[in-house]
């Protein structure tokens, strides 16, 4: 059975009609340009072949009735009893869109929804914002916003979507993730510059060059991580107070090492660093990839890892590991993706490799005695938020 019919199946099954239609979104791998986007960044993100399926009908009341494959039965509320912090859990992820929907603009009604997800859940991979982009999605249809049908319209969709995540599920997350699920395009890197949210299409086909992007899903569960991204974003927040810069985007890569001199500690020089020479690693990740030079693509990773271990301090054991045996077995390079301290890793690999490289990095694993074995898959850029059915 299809993820899509599995949605219809659980919509029919609960709620005992049938919906009016499914959308889907994807999840997304950030190839490079991590921790970039709250800071007025650049980030290039691909959609995965992996998507979040809700079908959904609307209702001419203000109720909510949300279920899913993922979750624990059908959460029920009023349209009017969502807020900041409310409702609680997985739900808010649903129950926010309407809600940010209305705060910018586009009150809509009540509805009911039945998700199934295929993105992993909590690996770093965004099933958070494929979610919210299916939902949002289905409600511009469903409610005739319009807003799915363009390009300025998925630009708001998505910042409904942050919205939605930031204030009701409070979930920190800087819109990334949300913008890649509305907008990359198949067989494209989506170049995202965070400052204006203007985009930029880069060709993104490894199939075409013998290449492949591996992902290895850590499965990594680390404990008192919570404070970590307010921590990093409160430092480069203060970083760019120091240097008197609106946000850490403005300053240069050239002379970085004495304008850094200006700063009050060493540990705001290193997460600068980190994110003033990311932003320059995805500008050259773009030229790499328009000149087709696949070595320095994985130079790059190589480079972009280090600097989230040594500087940002944001990766762990598992992640490294998974760099470190990936590149050893042949990658042209890795890294952590994602927000760190679990999560993810890339490696990009040649295709003939792929499963060579896989192997390596679960010995690695193993002989590690990580307690519990990475999920490995090659992926390929897919297409954006959109109706199914
Ligand atoms: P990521 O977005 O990287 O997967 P997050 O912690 O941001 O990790 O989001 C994961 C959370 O999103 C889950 O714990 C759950 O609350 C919610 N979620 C995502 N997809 C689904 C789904 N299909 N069904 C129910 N909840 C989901
Ligand atoms: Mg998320």
């Amino acid at each position: 059975m299809t993820a899509t019919d599995a949605a219809v199946r659980l919509f029919r099954e609960t709620f005992g009609e049938e919906p009016q239609g499914v959308w889907s979104a994807p999840g997304r791998v950030n190839l490079i340009g991590e921790h970039t986007d709250y800071n007025g960044g650049l980030c290039l993100p691909i959609a995965l072949p992996h998507r979040t399926y809700a079908a959904l009908r609307r209702r001419d009341d203000r109720r909510l009735r949300i279920v899913s494959a993922q979750g624990d039965g059908v959460v029920e509320l009023d349209l009017d009893d969502v807020g900041p912090g409310s409702p609680s859990g997985w739900a808010a992820y649903v129950a926010g869109v309407p809600w940010a929907l209305a705060q910018a603009g586009h009150p809509v009604g009540g509805f009911d929804v039945a998700v199934d997800g295929r993105v992993p859940l909590g690996a770093g991979l965004s099933s958070s914002a494929a979610l919210e982009c299916a939902v949002a999605a289905a409600l511009s249809d469903v409610f005739e916003l319009g807003l799915v049908d363009t390009h300025d319209g998925r630009v708001a969709l998505a910042a409904v979507c942050v919205e939605a995540e930031n204030t009701v599920a409070q979930a920190p997350t800087g819109g990334m993730d949300q913008s890649a699920s509305l907008l990359a395009e198949q067989g494209h890197a989506l170049l995202l510059d965070c400052r204006d949210l203007s985009t930029e299409q880069v060709p993104f086909d490894l199939d075409e060059h013998g290449l492949a992007l591996l992902v290895v899903d850590t499965r990594a569960v680390h404990e008192l991580v919570d404070g970590q991204y307010a921590e990093r974003r409160d430092s480069c927040e203060q970083a760019a107070r120091e240097l008197g810069v609106e946000t850490l985007r403005e300053v240069s890569a050239d002379g970085l090492d004495d304008t850094l001199e200006q700063l009050s500690s060493d540990l705001l020089r290193r997460r600068a660093r980190h994110v003033v020479t990311e932003i320059a690693r995805v500008e050259q990740a773009r030229e790499a990839l328009r000149a087709d030079d696949f070595d320095r693509l994985g130079t790059l990773f190589l480079a972009s890892h280090d600097s989230m271990r040594d500087d940002f301090e944001i990766s762990v054991d598992e992640l490294d590991t998974a760099v470190a045996s990936a590149t050893a077995a042949g990658a042209l390079g890795a890294r952590m993706t994602g927000g760190g301290f679990g999560g993810s890793a890339i490696a990009l690999v040649r295709a003939a490799e792929a499963a060579q490289v896989q192997s390596a990095v679960e010995k690695a694993f193993a002989d590690r005695g990580f307690s519990r074995a990475p999920e490995c898959f090659v992926v390929s850029a897919a297409g954006p938020a959109g109706r199914d059915l």
